[in-house]
């Protein structure tokens, strides 16, 4: 059997570029070393603007069927206790594909993914696991693998498709991966009691650590907490005493959520962030994590999966049509990667040295508070729908300035 492309990864970004590719007539291989459905620590919020490519794919139904809580925005708490109601922008100039943004568990949403691509014409194999790639002088050619009987194969054609996550085997085989100076972990669990958490996510930000609330089914919340790795080192087997003890610490998180009681082991992932160099040999793309993660603050990891998948196949069928899958012809998916996500990079790092500082987190709070629709714009950012350009439109900025 022949290949045009290998995607290696079924998450949210391999699903969705296999799902595109197979759509399209391509031969595409997808290889996951995990069994489906499978956990993954995520705070499973995806954006408003997710739903679009959710559609495309042809999943949309299928992921609200199965019960993704609506959330028409989030409340957003500054340490001093300023309590912010930020709501989707849902009129003229800037609308979302859809109103409201959903929460759904990630081992529900992967499956909904999985199945589509099993529906298609890609050949999916689970539980094989790459563990190298093959190179051919200035390209990528291939992929080295083991299955579940650990029986070791290798895989062939042109295009390698990375979207194996972070740890990316082939982001780091090909030496593309280094260290971050932001040194964050998350802890990840499931609560209940959450009293009033309905149509909206929860913030409470309390440097040097936030937590978020997610109300992924009537009953129970999705509840993450994200603070300096160095914090919870030393925790290493302790890590649901640690959770339990430090969510009690963040400023009215308790106090809002008196009955809250946690339902499932705590997870933790960390160092959150990393970066990822573009490849310097043709015959290989990298989407989703794979190609970088900073920080889970504005949720837009698997929006920014989906829509990386997007692009790299636009990429992948113009490439592989032309028989050319060097640098210079990939390079037109990192230029459209870049100008799709480079402004709200710009956004949630300045949003980093807000929710880093207590004095800034507070001084924030105070203008949004002032300015509701300054706010909803913001989530409209957040939420993958409304330009980052739009906050810093001269109207905009002459509405921060004026006096109240
Ligand atoms: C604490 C936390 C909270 C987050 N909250 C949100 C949120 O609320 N909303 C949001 O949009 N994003 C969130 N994210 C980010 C989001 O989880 C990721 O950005 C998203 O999962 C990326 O999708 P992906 O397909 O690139 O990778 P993944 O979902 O990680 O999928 C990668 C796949 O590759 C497979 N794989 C890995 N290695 C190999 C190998 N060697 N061989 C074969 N297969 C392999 C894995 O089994 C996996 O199925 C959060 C992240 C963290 C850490």
């Amino acid at each position: 059997m022949t290949w045009d492309a290998i995607v290696v990864g079924a998450g949210p970004g391999g699903a969705a570029t296999g799902i595109l590719l197979a759509e399209r007539g391509l031969r595409v291989l997808v290889l996951d070393r995990a069994k489906f459905p499978r956990p993954k620590i995520c705070g499973e919020y995806l954006s408003p603007e997710a739903s679009r490519v959710l559609d495309r794919l042809g999943v949309l139904k299928a992921v609200e069927d199965a019960g993704a809580v609506r959330l028409r925005g989030m409340v957003i708490t500054a340490p001093d206790g300023t309590r912010l109601t930020g709501t989707y922008p849902t009129s003229a100039p800037w609308r979302g594909y859809r109103d409201h943004a959903l929460a759904i568990p990630r081992l529900v949403f992967d499956r909904i993914l999985t199945d589509r691509l099993r529906d298609t014409a890609a050949d999916f194999h689970e539980r094989v696991r790459v563990t190298d790639v093959i190179a051919d002088g200035d390209r990528l050619v291939g992929v080295e693998s083991v299955d579940a009987a650990g029986r070791a194969r290798s895989f062939r054609a042109p295009l390698v498709i990375a979207a194996d996550g972070r740890n990316s085997v082939i982001a780091h085989r090909l030496g593309l991966v280094s260290r971050h100076p932001l040194q964050r972990v998350a802890l990840m669990t499931y609560a209940s009691g959450l009293e009033g958490l309905a149509d909206r996510g929860e913030i409470f930000v309390d440097p040097p650590a936030y937590s978020i609330a997610n109300p992924v089914t009537p009953a129970v919340a999705n509840l993450s907490l994200v603070l300096p790795l160095a914090h919870a080192t030393r925790y290493r087997g302790r890590l649901d005493a640690f959770f339990d003890e430090r969510v009690r610490q963040v400023r009215h998180l308790a106090a809002r959520f008196p009955g809250l009681s946690r339902e499932a082991p705590v997870q933790a992932l960390g160092p959150l962030a990393y970066r990822v160099a573009l490849p310097r040999v043709g015959g290989v793309m990298l989407v989703g994590d794979a190609a970088g993660f900073y920080d889970p603050f504005t949720g837009e990891g698997m929006f920014t999966a989906l829509r990386s998948a997007e692009l790299a196949a636009e990429t992948a069928i113009a490439a592989l049509g032309a028989s050319d899958c060097s640098v210079p012809r990939l390079a037109a998916y990192e230029r459209a990667r870049r100008d799709a996500f480079r402004g709200k990079q710009r956004v949630t790092r300045a949003l980093q040295f807000v929710i880093g500082r207590r004095w800034a987190a507070n001084r924030a709070a105070r203008l949004f508070e002032r300015r509701a629709g300054l706010l909803d714009l913001l989530m409209g950012v957040i939420g993958d729908f409304v330009p980052p350009r739009a906050l810093i439109h001269p109207r905009t900025l002459a509405a921060l300035l004026r006096p109240s």
